[in-house]
């Protein structure tokens, strides 16, 4: 359960016409954040009003990152701060997505994770009750290579987790690869391997997959992804809730993580044009991934009834 095998041959994307036939058609809606929700620190237009009538309708709403700097606490203030009133619980970032694998593997409490990534992933590693080191602290240690120079590591790692990283370098690379080749068992998780990600609005910057690829490289193996696209997270939630996975309609801005997220998890899918994707992007030639619909904003729920 890594990265997900490519989906069956579809037709293309329909353009979304009645808004309530979709309502309907299921019970929980799984939204991405960044380019659903939000754009960096503004919210979309029109998005309180269209959760609050999703709501009104009774149906579910799970709200899933693959951002893995913050821990679902974190986002919870972030939601909040937008004047969202969304729950923790409801709340699945790539971060906390880390610790639920552990668990969910059973991984020992008397071996420790390796961190490179940042505080979220402590957070959420944490609170699940794991030994940890690394983290944004070690983005202050260098290597002196004097004459001789061995680097020493803790033989009770037992896991390297990796995600997105501003405090990523040489010490940690090397702290990981060391765990990962020297370590008997030692896993190589990924919170995500996003290319790029929106830091700012400007240009593209990048992405977690950007300090995944630097250990893929040293260690020569390829990790297990438990944020999107990888079935992991969808598994988790539809057990969590006791929901069928014919039943979810993911939504999402991005192609190759959103809407193959919900194709490898067998739900329905809106691609959202509110983000990183535009409508060009989707019908190109190029694009070989292709949602059930697409809309401009997720606001369009409100507004799209039928003729
Ligand atoms: N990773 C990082 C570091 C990001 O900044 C972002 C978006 O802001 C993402 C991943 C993607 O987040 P999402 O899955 O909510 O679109
Ligand atoms: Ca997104």
């Amino acid at each position: 359960s890594t990265m997900g095998a490519s989906s069956a041959v579809r037709g293309s994307a329909q353009k979304l016409e009645n808004a309530d036939e979709l309502i309907d058609s299921v019970e929980t809606f799984i939204f991405d954040c960044d380019g659903v929700i939000w754009k960096g620190d503004s919210l979309i237009d029109g998005v309180p009003e269209t959760l609050d009538m999703l709501r009104s309708k009774g149906k579910r709403l799970v709200f899933v990152t693959n951002n893995s700097t913050k821990s679902r606490k974190q986002y919870g203030k972030k939601f909040e701060t937008l004047g969202l009133s969304v729950g923790e619980e409801e709340i699945f970032a790539s971060s906390f997505a880390a610790a639920a694998y552990l668990k969910s593997i059973d991984f020992p409490k008397d071996k420790k994770v390796y961190v490179i990534g940042e505080d979220g992933i402590l957070k959420e590693l944490e609170l699940a009750g794991f030994q940890y080191l690394g983290g944004p602290a070690d983005g202050e240690k260098k290597i002196e290579l004097k004459p001789g120079f061995y680097m020493e590591h803790d033989e009770n790692v037992g896991a390297v987790v990796v995600g997105f990283d501003r405090y990523f370098n040489y010490y940690k690379v090397q702290y990981g690869t060391l765990c990962i080749r020297e370590n008997p068992g030692c896993l190589f998780i990924a919170t995500n391997r996003d290319a790029v990600t929106h830091l700012t609005d400007a240009q593209e910057w990048a992405g977690g997959g950007s300090m995944v690829g630097s250990l893929c490289g040293s260690t020569q193996r390829e990790p297990i992804v438990v944020g999107k696209p990888s079935t992991f997270m969808m598994d988790y939630l539809s057990n969590k809730f006791g929901i069928l996975k014919s039943q979810i309609c993911m939504v999402g801005d991005r192609l190759d993580t959103d809407i193959l997220f919900g194709q490898n998890g067998g739900c329905k899918t809106l691609l959202v044009l509110s983000g990183v994707t535009t409508l060009q992007m989707l019908q190109s030639p190029n694009n070989s991934i292709q949602p059930d619909l697409y809309t401009n904003k997720i606001s369009d729920f409100v507004t799209l009834k039928a003729a």
